[in-house]
């Protein structure tokens, strides 16, 4: 069995960024995606999702994102983004290859797939931040019998016409889902602490603007600044106004659920049909599970993306891997092409 040099698992963006870091250096990347094409989560997203960014912060490197450079992109725009870098990027893309375990073998690495197994000396693990939905564990979550959907399986407010639900989540994803509900729905938005909110135009600018010419996009502050602040949803004004019309409006955690309703933090109870979790992902690596690569919580044991567990080993696409724009598009380029330049040595 001849080993590749490089295997890129993910054709998301991240592995795409891979893949073109791989091929500035000389390398000649196989790039396996399970899906069927090399768009990665994008088209599985919200159907009403645009993008934070606008279309002059989204492109990869090598390619621009056309179009209006200040519009917000919507989903489907990135998808044939996306479609349109893999063939401009011209390296070997295996769709339908999905990567089942990676165990360290004889100076590189073993990749099993459903009928085959493939070696390589460097394998980049590019399957995001966000491959797998999370669900904490609610109070009395397990004995509720209506509808409870994860952020990642929610597509649009059709099903939810007329009904009483509760959005849990305080970011980004729970504050748009929560007010596109509630034009046909009453909605609650439950979480811990309140939502904070950050404008979208500070001073007339996009505040993507304000990051880049500051430096802060891309300055090498690893987890520390996360630690000490949860990421604002960025607002125009629309969110903020419809929480201050009630629809949606927010309130404490509920303290149990039961069959069919929800209990408040004030005692009060009432009958609830749906629950949306929109409370984040964790990377999906358990192709990676059989190695020491993750610690215990099924997170990389990584500086920067470089593996600390194992030689010839790195991450693209995992938030806050390096900056605040590590798991972004405008930010997976700078990061690939580091752990690329690293893993080469
Ligand atoms: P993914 O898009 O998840 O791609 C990973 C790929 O790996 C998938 O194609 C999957 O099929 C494949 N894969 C997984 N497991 C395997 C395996 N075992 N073998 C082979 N292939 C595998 N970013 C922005 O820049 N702007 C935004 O506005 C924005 N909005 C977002 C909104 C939401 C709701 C979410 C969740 C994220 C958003 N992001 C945004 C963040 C990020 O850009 C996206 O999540 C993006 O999809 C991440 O790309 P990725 O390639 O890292 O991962």
């Amino acid at each position: 069995m001849s080993m590749e040099e490089w295997i890129v698992i993910g054709g998301g963006q991240s592995g795409l960024a891979a893949a073109h870091a791989v091929k500035a250096v000389g390398g000649r990347p196989v790039v396996l995606e399970a899906g069927e094409r090399p768009t990665g989560s994008w088209a599985g997203y919200y159907d009403s999702l645009t993008l934070f960014s606008p279309a002059r912060y989204c492109s990869l490197p090598g390619l621009a994102f056309g179009g209006d450079p200040d519009r917000y992109p919507t989903r489907d725009e990135v998808v044939d983004y996306l479609a349109g870098y893999a063939d401009h990027l011209d390296v070997d893309i295996r769709t339908g290859h999905r990567v089942e375990k990676v165990v360290a073998a004889d100076g590189g690495f073993e990749a099993t797939l459903a009928d085959r197994t493939l070696t390589a000396r460097r394998v980049i693990a590019a399957t995001g931040g966000f491959g797998a939905p999370y669900r904490p564990a609610l109070p009395g979550l397990d004995t509720f019998t209506g509808s409870v959907v994860h952020a990642a399986e929610y597509r649009d407010p059709v099903p939810y016409r007329d009904k009483r639900i509760v959005v849990v989540g305080a970011g980004n994803s729970a504050v748009q889902i929560a007010v596109e509900l509630a034009r046909v729905a009453r909605v609650t938005l439950a979480s811990r602490k309140p939502v904070r909110f950050a404008s979208q135009r500070p001073a007339g600018r996009d505040l993507h603007w304000w990051l880049k010419v500051t430096g802060v996009d891309a300055a090498p502050i690893g987890r520390w600044l996360p630690e000490q602040f949860s990421t604002p949803v960025l607002d125009t004004g629309v969110y903020r106004s419809a929480f201050e019309s009630g629809h949606p409006d927010r309130r404490a955690m509920f303290t149990n659920l039961d069959a069919t309703t929800v209990t408040w933090s004030d005692g009060t109870r009432e009958p609830l049909d749906a629950i949306i979790l929109a409370t984040g992902y964790r990377p999906g690596l358990s192709y990676l599970e059989s190695t020491a690569a993750l610690d215990p919580d099924g997170y990389p044991q990584h500086r920067a993306g470089i593996s600390t567990t194992h030689r010839g080993l790195g991450y693209v696409g995992l938030e806050w891997q390096r900056t605040l724009s590590s798991a972004t598009l405008r930010g997976v380029g700078r990061d690939a092409r580091y752990v690329v330049r690293r893993l080469r040595g």
